[in-house]
Order: C-alpha cells, then structure tokens, then sequence
C-alpha cells in the first residue's frame, strides 16, 4: 500500500505534536508553518512568554511517546502568591500537598516539539509557507513563499493547526452546514516584565503564580527559568479604568501606584510598556463541525480557541492530539470513522473549558477580595481532604485530574456549586467555617448528591 500524507497548516505546539503522532502511525507528513524557524531567526527576541503546563498537557505529551523531558526546564508553581492592596501576600495552595502547574516556555516547548518532528523520518517541514487555500473536497492547500510564490499540494488529508485566527478554520466558514460563533471578552492585556536581580535570581518568590487580583482587572506574573517572571495585565478595554481611559502617562503612573504599588518595585519600565504597547483582544472561538469530507480537520486553537483564565489552552490541544492518537488505532486508521469520533470526543470538553476559561476571570481577579470566597474554598479543601472519594475541588478536577474530562468537571462543578451555595447559606458560616456541625452538614449534602458517584 502507498503510504497515505498528510498536511499539516500550522507548526505551532499542537501541529508539531500532531505531526510527530502522525509520523509515527506511519503517515508522511509535511508541516507547513507560516513564520520563519525561530530556532533560527530569533523572532522571540530573547524574550521569555512563558504558559502553565498542568498534568493533562504532561500526560499528553507522554500518550504520544514524548517524554516530558521538557519538565527539567519548568519551573513548579505550588500555589498563588496573592497580592493585596496593601502588598500583603497570602499563599492559596493550588491543591494537595506536592500538586504543582508548571510555568514553561511557549516557544521552548514549541521548539523541542519541532526538534523531535526533525529527527521523524517521516516529517518535512516547511517555513515560512503561509496557507491561503483549501479545497475541502480533495484537501489540496495553497501556500504561498515570500510576496509572490504560490505552491499547491495535494495530500490524503489535511489539519489545519493554525491557531486562533485559523485561516483553514475561516476558509471553511463558506461551507454548507458550517457554523461558527466568536466572543469578544471585555479584557485586553499586555505583557510586561520582571528582570532577575543582579545575582540571577528571581525578585519574588520563585516557585509561585503571583496574583495581584484587583476585582475587574489583575496583573499576573509567572517566573522563567533565567530569574525573570512574564507578567501580564488584564484590564478592559473600554470603560474606567481600561486602555481606552489610560491614555495619560501620569494617569498611568497613578493607575499603577494606586493597584500595584509593591509590583511596582520590581517591573522593567511598567509605564513606558503600558504607553508603548498595543492591548491584545482576548476572544473565544466555537466552530461545528471540526471536520469537512472526511479529508480536512481542525485542531488545537484553529477549533476552539478560549480564553487563558485557566491557563489550559495549550493543555486542551495537547490532549486533542492524544485523543486522536487513540483513535487512529483504535478505528484502523478508518478516516471516515476517526474524523467523527474525534469530534465527537473532544468537541464536548472545548466546549466545556471554553465556558470554565470565562467563569475563571470572575474567581481569578477577585481572589483577595471577597472573604466568603477564601471560606467557602478553606471548607471544600478540608472536605475533600477528609472525603476525597465525595469531592475534588473544581480547579483540581480541571488541572490535576487528566481522567476526568473537561465536560464532566464542569458537570460535577456545578453540582458542588449547589450544595456549597447551601452550605454558605448557613448562619454564621464565616466564623463557624472550621466547626465540625459544617462538615458533617456537608457530608450530608455530598452523600445525596455523589454518594453513588463511583
Ligand atoms: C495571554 C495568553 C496566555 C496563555 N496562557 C496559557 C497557559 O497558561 N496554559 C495553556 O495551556 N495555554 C495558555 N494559552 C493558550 C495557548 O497559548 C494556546 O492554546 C496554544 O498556543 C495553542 O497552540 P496551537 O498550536 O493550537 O496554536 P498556536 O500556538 O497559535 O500556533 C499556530 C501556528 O500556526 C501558524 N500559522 C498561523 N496561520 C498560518 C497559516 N495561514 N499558514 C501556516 N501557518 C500558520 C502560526 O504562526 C503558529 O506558529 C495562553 C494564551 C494567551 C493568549
């Protein structure tokens, strides 16, 4: 039998993982990528964007083969270092003990992905080809070199992995039966930077998520291996205060004095960024169906982009690309049959992160703030310290629990949301919190609800 190619639109993290998978089920691949190899050309210029890596984006990585070599380089974040207004620091563990998100390098893992898929017999990739078309019926793509040069391919198949603003995904909005919706948050944000100190090491406490949650907007920061941490601002874009609003560079200077005065001691040159920098949108993508004639698939950020309140974009597409891994062997390498269950499969738990992503702004930025809040999350620590069987907090369900998927997080997490609303409802609760009647109240409630969970 001829050996069946692919072609692969996008050699970002998920295209390079998905075309390592491919490779290795015997496909010939050619991954396509729009940018020039940064391995080579220093388009990052040196800087460190870095993301959360969680067990599902490791677990991953391990289905298709690929040790997590790439862990010797991240750095464990055990908890949030939240910041108050005052500057206070409250360490909010992330789950149990030694449970950790591990802060990577976006371009680091991208680039050790592409190192494998060089060494793949089976992989030839191409930079700088930027795809312009698709024929959904046959999966010939176009690519076009430079300002002129076209180049046409004709695979078997076809994946378009070329993130958020997908041009695979917006070719295939023109088809019958396509249908897509886009939601713009009312946040932008910018990237800022805290530099080591002058003996390399880092300037806040290294081995945490640093929060200075601030109700409608937040600055976050996670460290980098050579001392820095990569911040970033999440603020709206219009209305007060916003980037709209902020067009001053006293107004700027008092913003930042007034919300984040200790951040201020340490962050390179906050106001110039703010000044200098153009606010990225934050939206989500939803698209249906993923796949077109058996030939032409979306994956990764090209089928759902989300919104990176709970740092799992990338750990999404990882998992999509295991998922597919599975289902090739297990349908026998039946596209007919693998497209459908794939979408089948993943599309539900998208849709699911998708709406847990957007919740998460509301619990990220108003961590400090709300005092119910750290209660009502001390309470469902202790529980599901005592009665692990009963209850996972939601954020563990989503980070450190691989098994659990997506859309079965978000479906127990309501469920819990219900009872703890009872919970909160009784009187006195703030002081009464670590009383033993509040546990064995909750016992009660959990035994109804998930007794027969298992
Ligand atoms: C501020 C922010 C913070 C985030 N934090 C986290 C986090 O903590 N944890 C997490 O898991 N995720 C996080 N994410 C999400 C994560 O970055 C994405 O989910 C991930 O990068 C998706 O990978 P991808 O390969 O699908 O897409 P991308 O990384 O976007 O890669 C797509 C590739 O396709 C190429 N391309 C685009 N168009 C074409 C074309 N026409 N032809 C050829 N090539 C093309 C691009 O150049 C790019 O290399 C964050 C995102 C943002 C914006």
């Amino acid at each position: 039998m001829t050996q069946r190619t692919f072609t692969v639109a996008g050699a970002g993290p998920v295209g390079s993982l998905l075309s390592i998978s491919l490779a290795r089920h015997g496909y010939r691949v050619g991954l396509y990528e729009g940018r020039p190899d940064s391995r080579k050309t220093n388009i990052y210029q040196g800087k460190s964007i870095n993301i959360a890596l969680s067990d599902r984006g490791w677990t991953s990585l391990e289905k298709i083969g690929i040790c997590a070599e790439a862990k010797n380089r991240a750095i464990p974040m055990y908890h949030r270092a939240v910041h108050d207004i005052d500057g206070e620091v409250t360490a909010l563990p992330y789950g149990r003990e030694g449970d950790a998100i591990w802060s990577v390098s976006r371009s680091g893992i991208n680039e050790q992905l592409l190192d494998i898929a060089d060494d793949e017999a089976n992989i030839t990739t191409y930079f700088e080809h930027r795809l312009v078309d698709v024929d959904f019926e046959t999966a010939k793509a176009s690519f076009r070199l430079g300002d002129e040069d076209e180049l046409a391919v004709q695979p078997d198949y076809l994946f378009g992995a070329d993130g958020a603003h997908s041009k695979v995904r917006r070719l295939a909005h023109d088809l019958p039966g396509c249908s897509h919706s886009q939601t713009v948050m009312p946040q932008c944000y910018i990237e800022l930077n805290v530099p080591a100190d002058s003996d390399g090491s880092h300037k806040l406490e290294k081995n945490a998520l640093h929060i200075w949650p601030r109700k409608d907007f937040m600055l976050i920061a996670l460290p980098n291996t050579d001392g820095t941490f990569t911040c970033t601002l999440f603020l709206n874009a219009s209305g007060d205060p916003s980037f709209e609003s902020l067009t001053e560079r006293s107004a700027v200077q008092a913003f930042f004095e007034a919300n984040f005065a200790d951040a201020l001691d340490c962050l390179e040159r906050p106001i110039d960024v703010f000044m200098e920098k153009t606010a990225a949108p934050l939206f989500l993508v939803q698209v249906s169906p993923w796949s077109f004639n058996d030939k032409v698939g979306l994956i990764g950020d090209a089928a759902h982009a989300i919104v990176p309140f709970y740092g799992q974009g990338m750990n999404c597409g990882f998992e999509d690309c295991a998922e597919l891994d599975a289902l090739i062997a297990e349908h026998d390498h039946d596209w007919r049959r693998i497209f459908p269950a794939y979408e089948r499969a993943r599309k539900p738990n998208a849709d699911a992160i998708a709406e847990l992503s957007k919740r998460n702004f509301v619990e990220m930025s108003d961590l400090s703030g709300d005092r119910e809040f750290r209660v009502r999350k001390k309470i469902e620590a202790k529980f599901s310290e005592r009665f692990p069987e009963l209850w996972t907090p939601l954020y563990s369900m989503v980070t450190f629990s691989p098994d659990v998927p997506y859309s079965e997080a978000l479906r127990i997490g309501d469920a819990q949301d219900a009872v703890m609303e009872r919970i909160m409802a009784l009187p006195g609760i703030t002081e009464d919190w670590d009383e033993q009647y509040v546990m064995d109240r909750l016992f009660g409630l959990a035994s109804e609800t998930f007794g027969d969970r298992k």
